[in-house]
């Protein structure tokens, strides 16, 4: 990170952990989230802040390890580690957590973390393109509402629910703006710039702030015009699992090795930025909110087609040369679905593909560096 706005970004962890504790001491609510297909909007609309939870880190993960099984995806023991040794500020100040059915590993996790906070379960209907799932995921909007009115005390309007509607969504539209940013040859940001934008503002507890401070750095780099960047450099798409700081160490190998990271796939990046609401949908807006997170293409859904279609789109919009495809060890879904990202990417699109396993550990930096390198220079 480089100009004004962007420092600003790096504290912002720190910083929010003191306005959390502060909100606290007023009584204001915290609800812990573990998903992109958690709804921000219901927290938001019961007066409450939501947080996002998401393990990113090893150091954790050895005190998970004395409950959960070692060959499990690393995302998932850093999300526990962190709960059960309790040193996740964000999580101890959590009044409940929202877990979800995506895969086996989280849904099975949750059960254990439920000893340690009330954590309330919403069932994912895993066929995304179904009536009877979107009836079943509007049920666990309904279910999740009146939950939250129980435990906080609370009555959830629809005006408050509009409001949540209009925040989430210029937020969205302020994330896509960035990172629509790199269309541009020469890009205008790293992807290292972007996963720290994105993460931390994941712990901005103000959205409306969040917006502005977006759509202020969008203004600087569109005024810096992208110099800093050789035009040369390969231009790579990362999709697969989530990223977040702890956990970036393919997109800085990337960019170490000479790559750029242009555009991001995965949660944290494109994946959901594009999902909005129509606000002048005058329809129940928990059916919308159903209908909004049904169509998060993550690889837990089957068939998922829609992230083969944001794959073709994205791999044009940003000119891409090469596609990397990001598993977390353990990580079923996304690891069998790689086979069809290939099938794309490589016979369909014609572009360079390559898919990394790993998990968060640095113990195969080396062997990880030596197949980059190989890769970018196949795209020199
Ligand atoms: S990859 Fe899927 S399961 Fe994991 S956070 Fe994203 S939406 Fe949730
Ligand atoms: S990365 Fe895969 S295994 Fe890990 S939590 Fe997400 S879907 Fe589950």
């Amino acid at each position: 990170m480089g100009t004004g706005v962007l420092e600003i970004f790096n504290e912002l962890r720190e910083k929010n952990i003191m306005t959390l504790k502060a909100a606290k001491e007023q009584d204001v609510k915290v609800v812990g989230i573990y998903c992109t297909y958690g709804p921000r909007e219901l927290v938001l609309a019961a007066g409450a802040i939501p947080v996002g939870l998401c393990g990113t880190r090893q150091e954790p993960i050895a005190a998970a390890e004395v409950h959960l099984p070692r060959n499990l995806c690393p995302l998932i023991k850093s999300s526990y580690g962190f709960a059960v040794s309790d040193t996740c500020p964000y999580f101890h100040f959590s009044d409940m957590v929202i877990g979800e059915t995506t895969c086996d590993g989280k849904k099975k996790m949750f059960e254990l973390m439920k000893r340690l906070k009330p954590v309330h379960i919403m069932h994912l209907p895993q066929v995304p393109d179904q009536s009877a799932s979107l009836e079943i995921w509007y049920q666990e909007m309904i279910r999740l509402k009146q939950v939250l009115e129980e435990a906080f005390a609370v009555e959830i309007t629809d005006e408050a629910l509009r409001e949540a509607i209009h925040v989430v969504n210029e937020g969205n539209r302020a994330l896509k703006d960035l990172f629509d940013l790199n269309q541009a040859c020469p890009p205008l940001i790293s992807g290292i710039d972007m996963i720290k934008v994105s993460w931390q503002l994941g712990f901005h507890t103000d959205r409306w702030a969040r917006v502005t401070m977006l759509d202020q750095l969008v203004a600087e780099l569109r005024e810096s015009g992208g110099t800093q960047y050789d035009i040369n450099r390969p231009r790579i798409l990362l999709t697969g699992t989530p990223v977040g700081m702890g956990s970036e160490k393919v997109v800085e190998l990337v960019e170490e090795c000479g790559g750029l990271v242009v555009a991001m796939e995965n949660c944290g990046g494109y994946k959901t930025v594009g999902l909005r609401i129509d606000e002048n949908d005058l329809r129940d807006p928990l059916l919308l909110l159903a209908e909004k997170y049904l169509a998060i293409p993550c690889s837990v859904m089957s068939p998922n087609t829609k992230r083969l279609e944001l794959l073709r789109k994205m791999a044009a919009d940003f000119k891409v040369d090469g596609v990397i495809d990001l598993t977390w060890q353990a990580c079923h879904t996304y690891n069998i679905e790689s086979y069809q990202v290939a099938e794309l990417i490589k016979d369909e699109l014609n572009i360079p593909f390559i898919q990394l396993e790993t998990d968060y550990s640095s113990s195969d930096q080396e062997i990880l560096k030596n197949r980059l390198q190989a890769f970018l220079e196949m795209l020199d």
